[in-house]
């Protein structure tokens, strides 16, 4: 059974095209949103950002996450 998938395909545009910056979760430094997916989850589909930052930390977090970090930044 093959599931459907709801994953923008690569080099299509979305919303916008410039990188758009956060803060590292592990050291807080400037941080580029390198990705978005779409991840099915038990309580439906759930956006997720991969995030790169300068000191080469790579993470794969939900937006809600994301937007929690942004705000808690001074
Ligand atoms: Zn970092």
């Amino acid at each position: 059974m093959t599931a459907p998938r709801n994953v923008v395909p690569a080099g299509t545009t979305v919303g916008t095209t410039l990188p758009e910056l956060t803060s590292c979760p592990e050291c807080g430094a400037t941080a580029e949103i390198t990705r978005r997916d779409v991840l099915e989850s038990t309580d439906g589909p759930i956006e997720h950002v991969g995030v790169r930052c300068v000191r080469k930390h790579v993470f794969l977090m939900p937006t809600f996450l994301l937007d929690r970090l942004v705000q808690s930044q001074p």
